[in-house]
């Protein structure tokens, strides 16, 4: 049987961060119809915890779309020169389960949490937001400064990294590709203070940003600490902010972030306002004051993977690309 093979040069060039956020913003509306099954992802850690491999699967109806991601997740890869996500995305036909694609999850994966934080931003951030902070300089740092552009007139960016280096190509290489003014800076306080975006993006287990950091009226995509043994928020900036989760069921069972500032007593089981697809179909309130801290966890859904990765599969299907390859027994 024929099953496309979609690589990630492909997705690349087939799935725009504004496709995506298309595709997200259908996918958590029929999220918030009841119309998505995902269950909480499956990790297995190697006992040394260097690296891991997560199982996403899920389903979305209407249009339908069966699918799982396999991915491999190596925090430290990145010193080696290698990337620190890799795996796929497989797409199902959901009315006999035939194998219909094989997709490239390090591009999707890229792409969709991007789309997924600039959304939120949409969503939440004040309308003339223009300052941008960065913490991290590894893949999502690049996807969240093309995918933020799109939501909001980014005018300045700070970059601060674990590794100065880092920052300084970064800063060298986005202004380059994005023709903006971005400027490397020597710690995360430096990069936060004054910043109306934020956007946490490292793999670090402590936290790097501080509530006390936080102007008035900011907004904070918390991405990198997607499962229990990062960390990237102190209490204090939990606490300060009015808080959105892409899903309430991962952010109790996987954020440090949220975790660590409940059983601190910064705040109590209520604090979570409501989650992305509630603000998508506007049943819950984003920001409701100019002068609110909103801040949106990231912990990554099996609806985003499978809602970008239908995306580029159409896209692949219209344009006659990708690879046709003979898997399942012949009948
Ligand atoms: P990369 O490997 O490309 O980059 C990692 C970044 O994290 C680098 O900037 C690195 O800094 C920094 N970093 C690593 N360890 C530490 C540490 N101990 N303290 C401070 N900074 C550190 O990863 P990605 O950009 O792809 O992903 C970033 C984070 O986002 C990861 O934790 C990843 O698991 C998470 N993620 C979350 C998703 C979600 O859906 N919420 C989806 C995808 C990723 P440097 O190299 O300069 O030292």
């Amino acid at each position: 049987m024929d099953t496309l093979v979609i690589s990630a040069a492909l997705v690349r060039e087939l799935l725009s961060p504004e496709d995506c956020i298309e595709a997200l913003e259908a996918a958590l509306t029929a999220a918030a119809r009841g119309d998505v099954v995902q269950p909480l992802r499956a990790v297995a850690w190697r006992p040394d915890a260097q690296g891991a491999v997560a199982g996403m699967p899920g389903y979305i109806g209407e249009p339908a779309v069966l699918g799982a991601k396999v991915i491999a997740v190596f925090p430290d890869n990145r010193q080696r020169g290698k990337p620190s996500h890799q795996g796929i995305v497989v797409l199902h036909d959901p009315t006999d389960g035939r194998l219909m694609a094989i997709i490239d999850a390090g591009e999707i994966t890229a792409i969709r949490t991007a789309a997924a934080s600039a959304l939120a931003t949409r969503l939440l951030a004040r309308e003339d937001a223009s300052v941008l902070a960065l913490l991290g300089t590894g893949v999502q740092a690049k996807e969240h400064l093309r995918a933020l552009r799109t939501v909001r007139p980014i005018r300045e960016v700070r970059v601060w990294s674990r590794t100065p280096d880092h920052a300084q190509e970064f800063a060298r290489r986005a202004e380059e590709v994005e023709g903006l003014r971005v400027l490397a800076v020597s710690t995360a306080e430096r990069a936060v203070r004054g910043a109306e975006i934020v956007c946490t993006l490292t793999a670090a287990r402590s936290p790097v940003l501080r509530g006390e950091w936080l102007m008035q009226g900011a907004h904070v995509n918390a991405v990198g600490a997607s499962t229990r043994a990062f960390r990237e928020l102190d209490a204090q900036a939990v606490a300060r902010s009015r808080l959105f989760a892409d899903s309430a069921a991962s952010l109790r069972a996987e954020s440090a972030d949220y975790l660590g500032a409940l059983e601190e007593g910064a705040i109590d089981g209520a604090h979570l306002i409501g989650e992305l697809e509630e603000l998508v179909t506007g049943s819950v309130p984003g920001r409701t004051d100019p002068a609110q801290i909103t801040l949106f966890k990231s912990l990554g859904l099996a609806l985003e993977d499978l809602a970008a990765a239908q995306r580029v599969f159409d896209a692949s299907v219209a344009q006659g690309r990708g690879v046709h390859v003979e898997i399942g027994a012949p009948h």
